[in-house]
């Protein structure tokens, strides 16, 4: 029994990588501009009130992946505990004809959002994107899964198809906490952690997984092990919150 469930431990930190990644700041020149930059150089403007007073969500989900509403609420209380916005965090969700484009690379990102997306910043509130994909990431290896990616310095694209495949594995977390985890980990990439866009007050990255926390259990951890909540079934493994580095790093930037 201790065998399987070290064994499952292996199996399932293996399979939870989460990937961020940067591309060179779009060069048109539009009033969408603003939300085209790198990822992670928009941390202080979603985290504090002195630029934006309000964030507004566009959470677009292809048809038949729709995200639980359990894990679009732990989404909302981790966005309330980390962001001041006295004018209010809106998320609103919205169905799209499914893409088709899956495997998705990188440009399929890019067209899906320039398709999808219709909230940009406006005045005092600045726009997210999110979408849930019909499908999974073009991956480099076999071995590798990816549940989300933060691309450019307001939009991710949540692999759902990929969280659905995970959730319905024996011994797997349920699919709602597989779903908070991977959007509250890709939103930490937007605060622009961990030495995304962020000076680190103290050191944490991982010397071997840029963009990621090397404390064990953080959100920010390259690869979750969901496997300690297995093992601590009676409360059932919820989401992994911030270690004390990343909330420290995101209260230099003007965060809670
Ligand atoms: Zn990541
Ligand atoms: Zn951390």
């Amino acid at each position: 029994m201790i065998r399987i469930k070290k064994l499952l431990l292996l199996f399932i930190s293996a399979a939870f990588v989460f990937s961020c990644t940067t591309e060179d700041v779009d060069k048109r020149d539009t009033g969408k501009s603003a939300n085209l930059k790198l990822t992670g150089s928009s941390g202080a403007d979603l985290l504090s009130d002195m630029v934006f007073t309000s964030m507004n969500i566009e959470i677009v989900y292809a048809d038949g992946n729709r995200p639980t509403s359990e894990a679009i609420d732990i989404f909302q209380n981790f966005l309330e505990s980390r962001v001041y916005k006295p004018d209010g965090i809106k998320i609103n969700l919205r169905s799209v004809q499914p893409s088709g484009l899956s495997p998705f690379t990188e440009d399929d990102l890019k067209a899906v959002e320039e398709e999808t997306r219709t909230l940009y910043n406006v005045g005092d509130e600045i726009a997210v994107w999110i979408y849930f994909a019909d499908g999974e990431k073009e991956e480099e290896s076999d071995d590798l899964v990816t549940l989300g990616t933060a691309f450019r310095n307001t939009s991710i694209i949540i692999y759902e198809k990929t969280i659905k495949d995970f959730a319905s594995r024996n011994g797997a977390p349920p699919r709602a906490i597989i779903e908070a985890s991977t959007l509250n980990h890709e939103f930490g990439h937007l605060f622009g952690l961990v030495d995304l866009g962020i000076d680190p007050v103290s050191d944490h990255e991982d010397p071997e997984k840029e963009g990621h926390c090397d404390t064990d259990g953080c959100l920010m951890r390259a690869s979750i092990e969901f496997g300690s909540g297995v093992v601590n079934g009676i409360t059932g493994g919820g989401v992994p919150e911030l270690d004390d580095a990343c909330i420290q790093d995101l209260q230099s930037i003007g965060g809670k």
